[in-house]
């Protein structure tokens, strides 16, 4: 049996490579509180990042525990049903996101993950996004 009812299952998937999840929104109100400016979702980029330093040539990547499957993580847990489906849908999306990642890179961009789950410890994630934006720029 799927844990979640059909609907509320529906309401989970169309959240997929979705915009302004919560938990972006999260992170960038934590940027807006340390006064940090940034772009959303640039088009021109490999997979668009979410919030994008163009000065600094950094980006940050607010993933969804579950889609992006966030090893060892409890908010990743796969739905019980229909398991080779989820499997091989959520291995397409970490691999997708990988590829996104090393273009990035590829291109000169310094890149920070933030997971879904990391939002339950604000002190410490606000420590993690000061410690990467005032890092020096990678030299392309
Ligand atoms: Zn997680």
């Amino acid at each position: 049996m799927d844990t979640f009812s059909p609907t509320k299952r529906s309401e989970i998937m169309s959240h997929i490579g979705g915009k302004n999840t919560a938990p972006e929104l999260g992170v960038r109100r934590l940027l807006c509180a340390l006064g940090y400016r940034y772009r959303l979702h640039r088009a021109d980029l490999p997979g668009n990042p979410d919030i994008v330093f163009p000065s600094l040539r950094k980006a940050i990547l607010v993933h969804g525990c579950f889609w992006h499957g966030h090893v060892r993580c409890r908010r990743s847990a796969q739905p019980a049903s229909n398991g080779a489906f989820w499997a091989k849908k959520l291995a397409g999306n970490v691999a997708r996101d990988h590829r996104v990642i090393r273009q990035l890179r590829h291109r000169g961009w310094k890149i920070l993950v933030v997971w879904q789950c990391q939002l339950a410890d604000l002190d410490r994630l606000r420590a993690r996004l000061v410690k990467f934006l005032s890092s020096a720029p990678e030299i392309a």
